[in-house]
């Protein structure tokens, strides 16, 4: 039986590899499946682009949300939908809640609210660990971040190997499309997330301060919850910083706007190379460790 596992996770270059897949590689499988982990702290466009891409390409896209579990198991899984997936940051509190705060030190978000909920499904439809070909949407001009151990562990980058792309030529494809994420590039993923560049979060406090709501509200609710190692009250942000942090270093100005790479195309390539910021911001999963 051959299987293919597509991680989609709401974004542009992802959307792209699952669509490119399913037009292209759909007859070297027998199954494939598409998991969206939703955290409840991701855009409302980013929800309705998955749920639009889903309709469009015919990904037939299963929406998952992590369901926390006692101490010793990782978080499962339940299958929500566009309609009945979470908004207010539900599983997001729930990890926090057993795991702590997330941030540079504690890096466990992506792994239970994501990494772990999918594995989960796609064993609870007999798919082991080792039976199918996960897609990784790394990019051409993310070559660095290919894991050593893709053969290995059966991970493919379809982005790399079968149709070269770059951040330019997504933005180009999807420019041609009937619609597209209606986002900032730097808006993506969960709203704060703590792994974006201090650019990107003073930015986004000004443009959408009401987006830090839920890590404020996080730090004042669970600063000690979690295995934390030394005691202190934890936070999301690099350099040890709060999101009040933020707001004051926000309210105080004198930074440059990010910019939005999302509309940045070949003819513009110092513009892309300004707002490239490498993959420690990415929420990547990590798929080598799972496989
Ligand atoms: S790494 Fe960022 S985008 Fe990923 S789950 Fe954590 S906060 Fe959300």
């Amino acid at each position: 039986m051959r299987r293919l596992f597509i991680s989609f996770s709401g974004g542009e270059t992802s959307a792209f590899m699952a669509q490119w897949l399913l037009a292209n590689r759909a007859d070297h499988y027998d199954e494939i499946v598409c998991l969206f982990a939703n955290t409840g702290q991701e855009n409302e466009a980013t929800l309705r682009f998955v749920q639009q891409c889903d309709e469009a390409f015919g990904l037939n896209v299963v929406w998952l949300e992590a369901v926390v579990q006692p101490k010793g198991k990782g978080c499962t899984f339940k299958v929500v939908n566009h309609e009945t997936a979470s908004r207010n940051g539900e599983p997001f509190e729930a990890v926090i809640a057993r795991y702590g705060i997330p941030n540079k030190s504690y890096p466990h978000c992506t792994r239970e609210l994501k990494l772990n909920p999918m594995l989960a499904y796609l064993k609870s439809i007999g798919w082991q660990p080792g039976s199918y070909d996960t897609a990784i949407g790394i990019r051409a001009d993310e070559i660095d971040r290919m894991s050593a151990r893709a053969k290995q562990k059966r991970l493919i980058y379809p982005l790399i190997s079968h149709v070269e792309m770059t951040k330019p030529r997504i933005n180009h494809w999807w420019q041609r499309q009937p619609f597209r994420l209606q986002l900032k590039g730097y808006e993506g993923n969960c709203k704060w997330c703590w792994k974006k560049s201090l650019r990107k979060h003073l930015t986004l406090l000004n443009e959408h301060p009401d987006w830090y709501e839920f890590p404020e509200r996080m730090e004042r609710e669970y600063p000690l919850a979690g295995h934390n190692l030394d005691g202190n009250a934890r936070v999301f942000f690099r350099e040890g910083r709060s999101t009040e942090d933020l707001r004051a270093m926000a309210a105080a100005g004198g930074f440059a706007p990010a910019r939005d790479d999302a509309q940045v195309y070949e003819d513009q390539l110092t513009l892309d190379l300004d707002s490239s910021n490498g993959c420690s911001e990415s929420c990547e999963i990590d798929f080598e460790d799972a496989a």
